[in-house]
């Protein structure tokens, strides 16, 4: 989140269970459907969980075609985390997926700004922070070999302001201390649980992009879906024409706040007007590039909660200097506001206010960028805290051939984590799937 959402499953085991289907049947023969043998307790035995299945293969693909439903031609609607860890490891278990994305880049709501910043600065536009229990998480970063640094400095001090406006310098736990208690304990928590991707969020997404290249079509958005008993359609754009592909199964991990949009002529109207109602949460940043790290000369390392309940990162400071950047980060409330600025205006509130907190910004101030989530065409907002509950129990399959995914439908929203786990979730679905 960043959300603040706490209940749910902690363990790749306990978010088997969850997500645990029906019993699995097959129409093959052989020892394991004569012992009524469930999928859920193969995993088991096997002591793997799909989540797991890609770092333990070998011992998953010995057994699993005794299991599994035949090979599926299968479109994933949208390139962020839900849809590519889905086509990864649909991929990996010998399905042909086409993956269609409406930006020029994977990764969705984790993006990493690089530009404008100068000197090879880059500051996240979405998420960012790992917690140490987001196993599912982790596992893939280590799967692509990505490495890990604290997401928050261990030296110097952060600023606080309580509801009255009293400003306190204090250790780094006083930042976490202060945002848990404003949003819920998942924020809080020893600094040192936090980490970060080392060198940008976006080279997740890009690790998974990379071993996908082939099955991923940028610049095509997604403008009709619909299915029959025997095939599912997806309308989408190339150039600007329409184009249809023609698969045995749909994944759409589109945000309903986009998928309001698209025609989905066979859903019920309940699911539809689930989709409709889906109120996505505003949240804006705006990144300040200082000539140099003044406020470390003053003993500040650059992070604050200021009385609106905005925190305020350096989200450069493992990165060389001498230059640095400062970040403001507002939701629901502060957000909306900001997002009806212009951009000059955004710049110049936050510089104004943040020169309040560090004096001399102002005068080392060299350029900015913003991101407000509301206005990202392909988002439009950054989480959606309802979960999936609310769209039916375990997203019923419309047709038989339509899969939903996406944090919005996860037991984390506003995590990356929640992204990943409903892709494997819908893995298990369409594996299982006999046609
Ligand atoms: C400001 C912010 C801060 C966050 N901080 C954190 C954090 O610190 N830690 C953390 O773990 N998580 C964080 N998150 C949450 C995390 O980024 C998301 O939960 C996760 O990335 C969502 O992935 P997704 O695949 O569900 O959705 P998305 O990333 O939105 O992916 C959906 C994809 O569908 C595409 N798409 C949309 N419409 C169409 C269409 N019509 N046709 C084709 N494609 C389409 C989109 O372009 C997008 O690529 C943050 C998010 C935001 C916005």
């Amino acid at each position: 989140m960043d959300g603040v959402f706490s209940s749910g499953p902690r363990t790749i085991h306990e978010l088997h269970e969850y997500h645990e289907a029906p019993p699995y049947k097959t129409e093959r023969s052989g020892p394991f459907n004569l012992m009524a043998v469930t999928r859920r307790k193969f995993l088991r035995n096997t002591g793997l969980a799909i989540a797991g299945a890609s770092l333990a293969r070998p011992h998953l693909f010995s057994n699993a075609s005794i299991l599994r439903g035949p090979s599926k031609k299968v479109a994933i609607l949208g390139a962020g985390m839900a849809g590519l860890v889905a086509g990864y490891e649909l991929t990996q278990l010998g399905h042909d997926v086409t993956i269609l994305e409406a930006r020029m880049r994977p990764g969705g709501r984790v993006h990493t700004l690089r530009e404008p910043f100068s000197d090879g600065l880059y500051a996240d536009a979405g998420a960012a922070r790992i917690p140490d229990e987001h196993d599912l998480t982790l596992k893939y970063v280590k799967l692509f070999n990505l490495s890990l640094e604290p997401m928050y400095p261990s030296r110097l001090s952060a600023l606080t302001f309580d509801r009255d406006g009293i400003r306190r310098e204090g250790p780094m736990d006083s930042f976490t201390e202060a945002l848990g208690g404003h949003f819920g304990g998942d924020l809080g928590g020893n600094p040192s649980r936090w980490q970060k991707i080392k060198g940008g969020t976006d080279l997740l997404p890009k690790a998974f992009a990379q071993k996908l290249a082939d099955k991923i079509h940028y610049g095509s958005p997604v403008v009709r879906i619909e299915t029959d008993a025997k095939m599912a359609r997806v309308v989408f754009l190339h150039a600007g024409s329409p184009q249809t592909i023609t698969t045995d199964r749909v994944l759409c991990t589109i945000p309903f706040s986009v998928l309001r949009n698209v025609d989905l002529p066979l859903l019920s109207e309940r699911k539809l007007d689930v989709i409709k109602r889906a109120q996505y949460v505003a949240v804006a940043r705006v990144y300040l590039q200082s000539r140099n790290r003044f406020w470390e000369g003053k003993g500040l390392n650059g992070f604050a909660f200021t009385q609106s309940a905005v925190e305020v990162w350096h989200p450069t400071w493992s990165q060389n200097g001498p230059r640095g950047i400062l970040m403001t980060y507002a939701r629901p409330g502060e957000a909306e506001r900001i997002t009806n600025l212009k951009d000059p205006e955004r710049i110049s509130s936050a510089l104004k206010e943040l020169d309040g907190y560090f004096p001399g910004l102002q005068a080392n101030f060299e350029g900015a960028a913003t991101k407000c989530w509301l206005e990202d065409e392909w988002a439009r907002g950054a989480w959606w805290f309802v979960g999936f509950r609310d769209f039916g129990r375990s997203i019923e399959v419309e047709g038989g051939r339509i899969h939903f995914a996406g944090e919005h439908l996860s037991e984390w929203p506003s995590w990356m984590q929640g992204a990943l786990s409903s892709g494997l979730r819908a893995v298990k679905e369409i594996d299982e799937a006999i046609v």
